[in-house]
């Protein structure tokens, strides 16, 4: 594992004791970076894989945070650029599902999805935004989800959260250009994790069906392009989604 050289660089990865996030912090510290990451409940499993980073040199430090919650989210980038002196690089990737058909979604489930997956990458862009722009360099990368450009009957909260991301990406791409701090969205299909783990095996084999590479996604598969956002290779990309996707929407 290491393609892109993020040697010095400091990176916050949020949710990344699990998934899609785990495999983001473990290849960004395979490439030099010192990655602050953040858990919400999986402390022990945070634990275990710092330990794991730290034995094979890398540099990893776990915070604590609800993404839900902006003075969270606030402390923690601004720990960020207290322990790390910088901030290069804002991976948002933590995320929740709470399915269900329009008729029977409480509202409750409605904000849920809204304030973790949406609002939550609000209040860490904004916190990013002023330590990225005083330095006149950053690169913001969000996790959004092809869902959120094709819809998904039964993840109405879920859709519209990853389609708002792709406005806010956007519209901070415009904001932040002009300060040398770019913003994208990467889109995954599916990608073999706990949030997809709850499908069924026939319902899995009928969703790889319509995948014209007929599988899910590895979760290296998602870091390794999250990665290429965050390096000097991608410097004339912003506001871009990057569906990974296995060609499933195109
Ligand atoms: P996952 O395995 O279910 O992990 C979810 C992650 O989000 C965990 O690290 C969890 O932390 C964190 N999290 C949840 N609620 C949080 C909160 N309130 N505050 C802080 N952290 C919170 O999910 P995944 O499959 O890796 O998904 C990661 C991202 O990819 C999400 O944004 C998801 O929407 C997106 N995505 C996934 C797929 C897929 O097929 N898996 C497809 C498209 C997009 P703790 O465990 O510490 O609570």
């Amino acid at each position: 594992m290491g393609t892109f050289a993020h040697h010095g660089k400091v990176i916050a990865v949020t949710g990344g004791a699990r998934g899609i996030g785990e495999a983001i912090v473990r290849r960004l510290c395979s490439e030099g970076a010192h990655v602050f990451a953040t858990y919400n409940a999986s402390s022990s499993r945070a634990d275990a894989i710092a330990a794991e980073i730290r034995a094979a040199g890398g540099t990893v430090t776990f915070l604590q945070v609800d993404v839900s919650n902006e003075d969270s989210v606030k402390g923690f980038i601004e720990a960020v650029v207290a322990q790390g002196g910088r901030l290069d690089g804002l991976v948002n990737n933590a995320g929740i599902t709470k399915d269900g058909l329009i008729m029977r979604m409480s509202a409750k489930d409605w904000h849920d999805v809204i304030d973790t997956n949406l609002s939550g990458v609000f209040y860490a862009c904004k916190a990013a935004a002023r330590p990225m722009m005083s330095q006149r360099s950053g690169r913001i990368v969000n996790i959004g989800s092809i869902v959120g450009l094709q819809g998904n009957a039964g993840q109405a909260n879920y859709s519209s959260a990853k389609a708002g991301l792709v406005g806010l990406t956007k519209s901070l791409a415009r904001e932040l250009a002009s300060r040398n701090v770019s913003v994208n969205c990467v889109a995954p299909g599916f990608v073999e994790t706990d949030m997809t783990d709850k499908l069924t095996d026939d319902q899995k084999a009928s969703f790889f069906g319509n995948i014209p590479l007929k599988r899910g996604a590895q979760t290296d598969e998602i870091a390794s392009v999250v990665s290429f956002f965050l390096a000097q290779e991608s410097s004339y990309v912003t506001g871009q989604v990057l569906n990974v996707d296995g060609g499933l929407a195109m």
